[in-house]
């Protein structure tokens, strides 16, 4: 058996192994887009926000005089750069990569929606209050690559459909 301190203390170096992926994924993505400025300024504005979560996670690990799982993290790294690779070799690149960052930001709202629960039932009101301030930017973020996977489709359509451009990115 496991005390709930401990199911905390796990779940936020997951949360965290889980945010080292997403900065790795976002980077790579950022880095590649070429012909669509509006979805790499949102993806670098999510970048910025990635960075404060792991921040925001270190700071609960530190009260329970813990530190990030490096194993893990490292774990996410590999899968992460995996992911970049192969997206790159894929000719609707940016459709692919907007649609796995659809997919990682739900991942990211339910292991939050894991960890606030988890936080409610150990009586620790501080995870609750940082995660009260995560949870809504993997939500946005989320929200708005749906909102505009139409009109990405339809420039990528529109750009692979133009002589000499390389429209995956
Ligand atoms: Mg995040
Ligand atoms: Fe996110």
């Amino acid at each position: 058996m496991a005390e709930h301190r401990d199911n905390l203390i796990a779940w936020l170096r997951d949360a965290h192994a889980m945010e080292q992926q997403a900065e790795q994924m976002l980077k790579a993505q950022a880095a590649r887009i070429e012909h669509y400025p509006k979805l790499k300024d949102r993806i670098e504005q999510h970048l910025d926000e990635t960075l404060g979560q792991q921040k925001l996670i270190e700071g609960c690990l530190a009260r329970y005089d813990t530190k990030p799982s490096v194993t893990k993290d490292a774990l996410g790294k590999v899968m992460a750069f995996g992911q970049a690779i192969g997206g790159s070799v894929n000719s609707d690149e940016v459709i692919k990569g907007a649609i796995a960052g659809y997919v990682f930001e739900n991942l990211e709202i339910a292991t939050y929606t894991t960890l606030r629960a988890a936080a409610l039932a150990g009586g620790d009101s501080e995870i609750v209050r940082v995660v009260d301030e995560i949870l809504p930017q993997e939500q946005a973020m989320a929200e708005w690559l749906l909102n505009h996977l139409p009109e990405l489709t339809d420039d990528f359509l529109a750009l692979d459909a133009t002589p000499h451009v390389e429209a995956k990115r």
